[in-house]
């Protein structure tokens, strides 16, 4: 949709936030289709293939095997019968270059980008898997037109002294800067570790990939800040207890950590 449309439904959206707001059921509310996910995604998706040098996304066809393996684990996610718009979406993945970032992100609609410096900073392929299984459950659970709902619900006036002036304030005209910029809220993040626990269980990896990820960076020192994974609340070390009690409720089933597979991921990146 062009940026018109777009605003005039923004408007449109934020009066029925409002309602929303008023009636108390904000929470969990979300006034986007899953449609407009998807029309948010692609933009998003767009603007990044524009940007070589903010995002310089892996070439497959310098790299196939790296892509194969992303391919191989972002698969495994998806067919694992547990995620909700598993056909909705169009769940692409790409690497980008840049081993200085520790970071993983999904785009509402199922665009997913996983860094290098991730890649490498990991040990073995339960960790990726995990990461990428709590950013898929970003997507997955709609997190960002979730946050989207909640923020023209909190800034309704804004959004009428908008209409008055009749120019867009909203900062909605650019969603690749809101969703870089953007933190989920603990109750996001939580959702996520969970579903990451959820998505992996049925899979040939052990469901704690994402805990393992949190002990290692809270080993090395790393737990209170950096990357936008973890630089958010809820406190790593309560979210690696939080994994390990979900994993145990399902049944504890133990996993493969695949470590010796995992070096050959690596190895198949610049
Ligand atoms: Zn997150």
């Amino acid at each position: 949709m062009n940026i018109t449309t777009f605003k005039r439904k923004w408007v449109r959206n934020s009066l029925i936030s409002l309602l929303l707001t008023a009636a108390g059921c904000a929470s969990s509310a979300n006034i986007y289709s899953v449609d407009d996910d998807k029309q948010l995604g692609l933009r998003i998706s767009k603007q990044i293939a524009d940007d070589p040098t903010t995002y310089p996304v892996l070439s497959e066809a310098q790299y196939p095997q790296a892509y194969q393996h992303i391919r191989r684990i972002t698969t495994t996610i998806l067919e694992s019968g547990q995620v909700k718009l598993r056909d909705k979406f169009d769940w692409k993945v790409q690497i980008i270059k840049d081993d200085k970032t520790l970071n993983a992100f999904c785009t509402p609609g199922g665009y997913i980008y996983v860094y290098t410096g991730l890649m490498k900073y990991l040990e073995s392929e339960d960790q990726l898997a995990g990461v990428m299984g709590h950013e898929i459950g970003h997507a997955d659970g709609r997190h960002s037109t979730e946050q989207m709902t909640k923020a023209q619900g909190a800034n309704i006036l804004i959004t009428i002294a908008s209409i008055f002036i009749g120019q867009d304030i909203s900062g909605i005209a650019n969603p690749l800067a809101s969703l870089t910029l953007m933190k989920y809220g603990r109750d996001a993040e939580t959702e996520a570790d969970a579903s990451s626990v959820k998505y992996l269980y049925p899979t040939e990896y052990d469901a704690r990939g994402a805990a393992r990820f949190f002990e290692k960076m809270i080993k090395s020192g790393q737990g209170g800040g950096g990357p936008v994974f973890l630089s958010t609340h809820p406190d790593p070390g309560n979210r690696v207890q939080a994994i390990t009690a979900d994993w145990q409720k399902r049944g504890g089933k133990i996993g493969g950590t695949f470590v010796e597979r995992y070096a050959q991921v690596k190895s198949s990146i610049p």
